[in-house]
């Protein structure tokens, strides 16, 4: 599943290609992609806007368009959003195509269909709740290690599932949760409250480590995930432990564990890792 870094590389990408171009048309194939407004209203309402600006928040990517509203795109499990001419074949799972006016396409294509299209205004899909509200940006310069500490303080859950719930930071998934927690050294199995403020202070900067490393080596294709050309990205070739169960460690060569924790598979080093 697409986490912070490899939605933040598809909103980098498309940014300078998508500002100031015009949505002309959108030709929706799967209808039922799109969350929220009434697919035909969304289609009515999109056409002829121009785009401001192509952000990201947590796992969503949002498209800035006139008249404050924002074209919201969360890639779910398998979704792709890539930029094309008109000319392209149009691939098996193709959603939704955005038409604009210089001729390229915007494509949405979801093997899987857990990802989801939305329109409004941000107010007004926080209000309808059909975005949730998403906890502080891990990567922000603003989000300090106190803060942090602050956020664990008060939870009974595993701190795997602590990182992974989107309410108390936006954007870690699996990938980044298990990458972050062995870098800090810390058993993603410990009660996220039981942790001292030193510990707090390791795993913020391992997180910024983890997904900054991340976003410069534009993202992991473990699964399906691919850049807004097509491309896969680099972090997969040096993940330290997601995906390798059973190999030795980097760090002390003894074979890495596995554990279901908050429903997911999580790797970790029961040596390395306290
Ligand atoms: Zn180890």
């Amino acid at each position: 599943m697409p986490e912070l870094p490899e939605v933040e590389t598809i909103a980098a990408d498309l940014r300078p290609h998508l500002l100031g171009r015009t949505i002309v048309r959108c030709d929706l194939r799967f209808p039922t992609i799109v969350r929220h407004p009434e697919p035909e209203t969304f289609v009515d309402l999109i056409a002829g806007l121009r785009i401001e600006s192509v952000s990201r928040r947590g796992k969503y990517i949002l498209i800035g368009l006139e008249a404050d509203r924002v074209l919201v795109v969360h890639l779910g499990m398998s979704g792709q959003l890539r930029l094309v001419d008109a000319s392209t074949p149009i691939a098996d799972h193709t959603h939704a195509i955005f038409e604009l006016e210089d001729g390229r396409q915007l494509r949405y294509r979801d093997p899987r269909r857990f990802g989801r299209i939305l329109l409004g205004t941000q107010p007004a899909l926080l209000e309808a709740r059909a975005i949730p509200r998403l906890g502080p940006e891990p990567i922000d310069p603003a989000f300090g290690a106190d803060d942090l500490y602050a956020l664990l303080r008060r939870r009974r859950a595993p701190l795997k599932a602590v990182l992974l719930d989107q309410g108390t930071v936006a954007g870690v998934g699996n990938i980044y949760a298990d990458e972050s927690l062995h870098r800090a050294r810390l058993r993603p199995d410990r009660a996220a409250g039981g942790l001292s403020r030193k510990s707090a202070r390791r795993l913020h900067e391992s997180l910024r480590e983890s997904l900054e490393t991340a976003i410069k080596n534009r993202g992991s294709s473990v699964d399906t995930y691919r850049d807004a050309w097509g491309e896969v990205g680099g972090q997969q070739e040096v993940l330290l432990v997601y995906g390798r169960a059973g190999e030795p460690c980097f760090t002390c060569g003894r074979p890495l564990s596995s554990k279901r924790i908050a429903g997911r598979t999580t790797v970790f080093c029961t040596r390395c890792q306290r």
